[in-house]
This record gives C-alpha cells, sequence and structure tokens, in this order.
C-alpha cells in the first residue's frame, strides 16, 4: 500500500538539506521499489509569512493523515521580532504536542572516519553507537504547579514541578526496550531516584515494565548524574539509555557532542501506535550559512533512514542509506562543518549527489 511522507523543509538550511533528502527519496521510488506518495508544506518562518501562523490547521491535517513527517528546521532572525506563540519554533512545538510525540530519539553514532571530530580520544569513542530515548512531553517542563511569585519581602520565589505517572513511565519504557531488542538488547535507565520521589516511580514502574514484558532485554538503572559521567568516561558501555524529559535533553546534547558533528546528527519523535513519527536532524537552520550551499545534508538524510526504519517499514533501505552515508564518508568528502586537512571539502549538493551514486554501488554489490 502507498504510504505518505509530508515534507516540511521550514527556514535557513531547511530547503537545503531537505532537498538533498529529496534525492535519496527519488532513487528509491525509481530503484528500490519505495512506494511512497510525498506531500509537501509549510513550516515555521516560511508558514507564518504565508499562512500568518508557523504551523497551519491545513498542515496539521496533512501531517495527522500520514504514515512519517520529515523536515528541515525552523527559526532565523527574519521572525525574532515575532510574539512567542507566532515564532517558527512554535510552530515545531505544536507539532509535537497535536500529535502527541512523547518519545523522542536520539542516536549517536561515531562513524569511522570522523571519529577525530570528537573531544573524546579516537579509542574512547571508535564505533560508538547509542540511543538515546528521551520522554518529550512530561516533567518539569509541563508540571504544575509552576511560575514566579512574589513574597512581599523584597524576594521572589520560582518553582516548577516535577511529574510523572506510571502511564506515562510505562510508554516510554516500552518504546526503549522494543528499541533495544532491534540493537544490542540492552537498556540503562536514568534517573535520580535517590532524591526524588518522581524518580523513585520512574525506577519501580521500569522495573515492573521488565519483569512483566521484558525480561530478555538487560536492564540496568543508574543515577542520571552517573550516567553524564559515565558518557563522558566509557560510552561504549550503553546501548539504549532511556530517561526523562529534563534529564533527556542534557543526556542527549552530551551524547551528541560525543560524536563531535551537530551536521551527522538525526532524530526522531514518535508516539502512540499509529500516530506518524517526525523525523528532524538535531541542528537548528543554520542561518548563518542558509542559500550558500555549504550545509551538510547528512543529518536530514540519516533522519529520513530512521523515517524509513521506523515509520516506513523499509529497514533495507535504511541499511542501504547508512552504509552509503559511511561509504562517502570513507571516500574523503567533507562538507565544510566536517572538513579536516587532508579531506575533499563538498558542498550540500555535491554531497547529496556523491551518497546517492553510494546507493547505486551499494545495491549492485548487494544484488
Ligand atoms: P544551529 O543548529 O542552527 O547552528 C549552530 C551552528 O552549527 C551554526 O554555526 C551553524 O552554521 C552550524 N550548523 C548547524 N547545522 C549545520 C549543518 N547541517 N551543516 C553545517 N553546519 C551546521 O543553532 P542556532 O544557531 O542556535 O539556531 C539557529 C536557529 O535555529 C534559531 O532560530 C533556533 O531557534 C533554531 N533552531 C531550530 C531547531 C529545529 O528546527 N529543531 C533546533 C535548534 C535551533
Amino acid at each position: 500500500m502507498t504510504q505518505t511522507l509530508v515534507i516540511l523543509p521550514g527556514d535557513g538550511i531547511g530547503p537545503e538539506i531537505i532537498g538533498e533528502a529529496l534525492k535519496v527519496i527519488e532513487w528509491a521510488q525509481e530503484h528500490a521499489e519505495l512506494d511512497i506518495a510525498l506531500e509537501h508544506d509549510l513550516i515555521g518562518g516560511q508558514a507564518y509569512d504565508a499562512y500568518g501562523a508557523p504551523f497551519a490547521d491545513t498542515t496539521l491535517e496533512k501531517c495527522r493523515n500520514a504514515d512519517a513527517i520529515l523536515m528541515g528546521s525552523v527559526g532565523g532572525p527574519a521572525w525574532d521580532g515575532v510574539d512567542y506563540d507566532k515564532r517558527p519554533e512554535a510552530g515545531l512545538l505544536r507539532l509535537r504536542k497535536e500529535l502527541d510525540l512523547f518519545a523522542n530519539l536520539r542516536p549517536a553514532i561515531v562513524f569511522d572516519a570522523l571519529v577525530d571530530a570528537s573531544s573524546l580520544k579516537p579509542e574512547i569513542v571508535k564505533g560508538l553507537d547509542i540511543l538515546i530515548v528521551r520522554e518529550l512531553t512530561g516533567g518539569v517542563y509541563f508540571g504544575n504547579p509552576r511560575g514566579i511569585e512574589d513574597l512581599g519581602n523584597g524576594q521572589r520565589r520560582g518553582f516548577n514541578t516535577q511529574v510523572y505517572t506510571t502511564g506515562e513511565i510505562q510508554r516510554i519504557g516500552r518504546v526503549a526496550f522494543e528499541l533495544a531488542r532491534k540493537r544490542s538488547n540492552r537498556v540503562t535507565s536514568a534517573e535520580k531516584a535517590n532524591v526524588m520521589e518522581s524518580g523513585k516511580l520512574w525506577r519501580e514502574e521500569i522495573t515492573a515494565l521488565h519483569a512483566s514484558d521484558y525480561t530478555d532485554v538487560e536492564l540496568e538503572h543508574m543515577y542520571a548524574d552517573n550516567c553524564a559521567m559515565q558518557l563522558c568516561r566509557c560510552p561504549r558501555q550503553f546501548d539504549v539509555i532511556v530517561t526523562d524529559n529534563l534529564f533527556g535533553d542534557i543526556l542527549s546534547d552530551e551524547a551528541a557532542m560525543l560524536t563531535g558533528s551537530l551536521g551527522m546528527l538525526p532524530s526522531a519523535s514518535l508516539g502512540a501506535p499509529g500516530v506518524p513519527g517526525l523525523y528532524e536532524p538535531a541542528h537548528g537552520s543554520a542561518p548563518d550559512i542558509a542559500g550558500q550551499n555549504k550545509a551538510n545534508p547528512l543529518a536530514t538524510i540519516l533522519s529520513l533512514s530512521m523515517a524509513l526504519r521506523y515509520s516506513l517499514e523499509r529497514a533495507d533501505l535504511a541499511d542501504l542509506i547508512e552504509q552509503s552515508v559511511r561509504a562517502v564518508l570513507d571516500s574523503g568528502a567533507r562538507t565544510a562543518d566536517i572538513m579536516s586537512e587532508g579531506f575533499r571539502e563538498v558542498s550540500t549538493s555535491d554531497m547529496g549527489d556523491a551518497l546517492v551514486a553510494r546507493l547505486s554501488k551499494a545495491q549492485a554489490a548487494a544484488a
């Protein structure tokens, strides 16, 4: 059955990097029996300019009816003066909220060819392949009560509430265990059960879920501060890390930096079964290089690969794309952000073309 992918290029470098992902899609439609219909629409500043809102109701309907969504990036100085609820970033937040995309997947993979880009020693990060599963719609960023109050004595008090329910913990835990089964079968659950009741509940619920449905997966509990330390000390000990919204925000950025390069990092946000997943690079709209054919399109192409793996049931194509990314890097091609001495600097479009050429080679080799 034909599946539908909504394409939302967004702002800044968004249209350029999405353009390269579209080359990969066209190749797969032509050469690898990818049966997919594309729907194009706007998000972010582009949508604000065209529709007066950064994520229009009509776009939401399109997304709801799709199998997956591939986004570029949103934001830029052109919309700095716009009210907060109409800013480009508000469009992305609305998309995540309306579809209740509660699971944020952030892989951190160190490609052999880029091992020197990490700030850690090559022997620590070589071969690194971990996946952070962050709860995205609950916890302290959304809990009530919250606010800043005047204490009347010249002091003020700022407060937020960290809150999780059994259901919220179980559904994110389930995502992590299921993904681990497709990887190295290990889950590390990170919280602060030693000092927070919400952390104690998190640990108890993850333990119970594991005992009832996932005893085949190895489970380890770790305090989030220790997890942050272990990520720098010995990151390869991890396979899947599952954690809450706040700790996930920090740990996923830390893990990202182990790879040393923002232009290589894909992400996915998933909801309940049947809800389309949102796939996007982890970086922003890079206004400083927008329109210059300089951006690295690989994070977006790897996001497409995640969409094929997790939403579109084409893991075979995802494997082919990831294999081709490795081959292209091994060949010495580098966009400016990952350029170093002795390699060949290429543009955004050259990188996309080189990747497509590798796809054909990889497919021929596999046949
Ligand atoms: P950024 O990620 O856009 O850029 C940070 C630095 O990394 C810049 O020097 C940029 O040139 C570089 N960079 C980023 N992606 C790159 C790529 N693919 N290839 C080469 N270099 C790349 O972060 P920022 O500058 O803090 O934010 C710029 C805008 O993006 C802001 O409006 C921000 O709100 C928005 N933003 C959007 C998202 C999103 O769409 N999910 C995420 C983060 C930031």
